[in-house]
């Protein structure tokens, strides 16, 4: 049976979204399948790392990226048992990428949509739920998924990858086993409103047994 797609990515997070931007650059058939309408989760990452951005700037997408909104930050400050310290100074990269670009990950994620989209074998489908694997005989051969009516489809594809998330339903119906790592802490994550500053400020408050992370999002720190 021949495939309707190469590859079929299940998870329009940053892992699926560049992966599909990678693949279909590459001129393959890429679907994306993401379950939720549109990128707008709040709380997620803001801190796009010089790795990233170096990463972009391979791809001579860099410039583009940076023309969404954001702010850079050189240099990161902490309050350490009462005493305000610099621990992070990344001045010394290459100039292209010495900063972390805060930008909320939905303007990341749309902004490799849009570039994704510039390729026609790309295709994201938006409120589309994957519900299990298409098998054929005991090799994984596509997605099952749901659309936003409700109707059920089969997606047949020569590679499928998981990338829904922590709960991956995937990763459930290929048997797949985790890995726990053990994370010895839950992070509490809120905001507190703030006038906003010229430049940014993120930063964080330790103290024994209690960190503060807060997040400069101009009109609200988001802390955790
Ligand atoms: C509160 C918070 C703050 C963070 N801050 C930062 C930060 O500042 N900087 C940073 O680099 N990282 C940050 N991270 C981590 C970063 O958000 C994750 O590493 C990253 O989102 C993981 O990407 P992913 O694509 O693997 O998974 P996800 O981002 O979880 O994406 C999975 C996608 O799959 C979709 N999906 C799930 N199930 C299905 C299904 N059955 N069918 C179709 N689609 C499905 C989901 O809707 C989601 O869009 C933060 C994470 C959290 C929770």
């Amino acid at each position: 049976m021949a495939a309707e797609v190469d590859l079929c990515i299940v998870g329009g997070g940053p892992a699926g979204m560049v992966a599909g931007l990678l693949f279909a650059r590459a001129g393959l058939r890429v679907t994306v399948l993401e379950k939720h309408a549109d990128f707008l989760r709040d709380f997620r990452g803001d801190t796009v790392h010089p790795s990233t951005l170096r990463i972009f700037s391979d791809l001579g997408l860099l410039d583009r990226l940076l023309a969404r909104p954001h702010d850079k930050v050189r240099t990161i400050g902490a309050t350490v048992g009462g005493r305000q310290l610099a621990f992070a100074d990344l001045s010394a990269f290459d100039p292209r990428w010495n900063f972390i670009a805060m930008m909320p990950q939905w303007e990341f994620l749309d902004f490799v949509a849009e570039e994704a989209r510039r390729f026609p074998g790309f295709e994201l489908i938006m409120e589309a739920e994957a519900t299990g694997l298409v098998m054929a005989a005991d090799r994984v051969a596509g997605v099952r998924y749901r659309d936003c009516a409700g109707i059920e489809h089969a997606l047949t594809a020569r590679l499928v990858i998981a990338s829904d998330g922590r709960r991956s339903v995937l990763r459930g119906a290929a048997a797949l086993r985790v890995r726990d790592l053990g994370a010895p802490i839950d992070v509490f994550w809120f905001r507190i409103p703030k006038v906003r500053t010229g430049d940014n400020r993120s930063g964080g408050i330790f103290e024994p047994g209690r960190i503060i992370a807060m997040i400069d999002r101009g009109d609200y720190w988001q802390c955790a």
